[in-house]
């Protein structure tokens, strides 16, 4: 089975077991990984039969022929002039280089400060645990929230600059939630007011709660709904009036932004919101995919 026939098993029926583990058995071989690194790491896109041969740990032509034609059309395509990497096997490889998928459990798991509170405005502390960011204030126990991120995201990081680095990545990964892009399988995702939906909310308001679920691979995430709308341009404009700049704030820390007043309607659904900044309300009404469909700023 190719990883083409697997991709559209995904896209019509959601993840099969069985086919994903033959993906995984497709790259569970050293010389396999090592022909898509070497691939990676040529100079020019593409590299010769030959070329390839002479890079690569094993001096068996047919060995080497076997394993480079159980990986094409997956992970490597044929191109004129040899054999190049398509786009899953650019992926596949960069990930495993990074450590996104290696790493996590050699990372150093030391606890950090990232800003104040936004219920109590002691400090919080970002942990790393499983694969997930986990923000929390131990003076008054909150969570914030659990968000998860590859290794390489802290690894590559001081640690000053951890909080920094997962507020960028935090921000990266709404926008695309709010383009509707799946951040594992880039398919397509829809936003859905969870208390409008059969779902079970994870905000402690749960009307702010905000699903995005992914048509193609099923994937899950809960946004708090100010979060969702931080990049709505009277949002951005009403920010940056009362001297809240979202680029250099953590999204954290945007505190009326988080936690605002909030009425569910029925009929047709529509949230209603109401931002308190010191000399500035803003109120949104959005629909149950969480767009804007009017505001008022008093
Ligand atoms: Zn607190
Ligand atoms: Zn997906």
């Amino acid at each position: 089975m190719s990883f083409r026939d697997v991709f559209s098993a995904v896209s019509e029926h959601g993840p099969v077991a069985s086919e994903l583990e033959d993906v995984f058995e497709l790259l569970a071989h050293e010389l396999r990984l090592e022909i898509l690194q070497r691939l990676w790491e040529a100079e020019s896109d593409t590299l010769a039969f030959s070329d390839l041969f002479k890079q690569v740990d094993t001096r068996d032509s047919g060995k080497f022929s076997y394993h480079l034609d159980r990986l094409t059309p997956a992970f490597v395509r044929t191109a004129d002039s040899g054999y190049a990497l398509t786009f899953a096997g650019r992926d596949v490889i960069g990930a495993v280089l990074s450590g996104r998928y290696t790493a996590a459990d050699r990372l150093e798991a030391e606890t950090i400060e990232a800003g104040s509170c936004l219920f109590c405005d002691e400090a919080v502390t970002i942990r790393y645990e499983d694969g997930h960011c986990i923000l929390e204030c131990e003076a008054c126990g909150s969570f914030i929230f659990r968000l998860p991120v590859p290794p390489v995201v802290l690894a590559s990081h001081e640690a000053p600059a951890v909080p920094r680095a997962i507020n960028d990545h935090l921000r990266l990964r709404v926008q695309a939630l709010n383009r509707g892009l799946c951040k594992l399988c880039r398919g397509r995702v829809e936003a859905m007011l969870t208390a409008a939906s059969a779902r079970e909310p994870v905000a402690h308001n749960p009307d702010l709660d905000v699903t995005f679920e992914c048509r193609e691979c099923g994937d899950v995430t809960h946004l708090n709904a100010g979060i969702v709308l931080i990049g709505h341009p009277v949002v951005v404009a009403t920010l940056f009036d009362v001297g809240l700049d979202p680029r250099t704030t953590y999204i954290w820390e945007l505190t009326p932004l988080l936690d605002p007043d909030a009425a569910l309607l029925e009929e047709p659904p529509r949230l209603e919101l109401g931002f308190e900044f010191e000399e500035e309300r803003l109120e949104l009404v959005v629909d149950d995919r969480c767009n804007v469909v009017d505001y008022a700023r008093r």
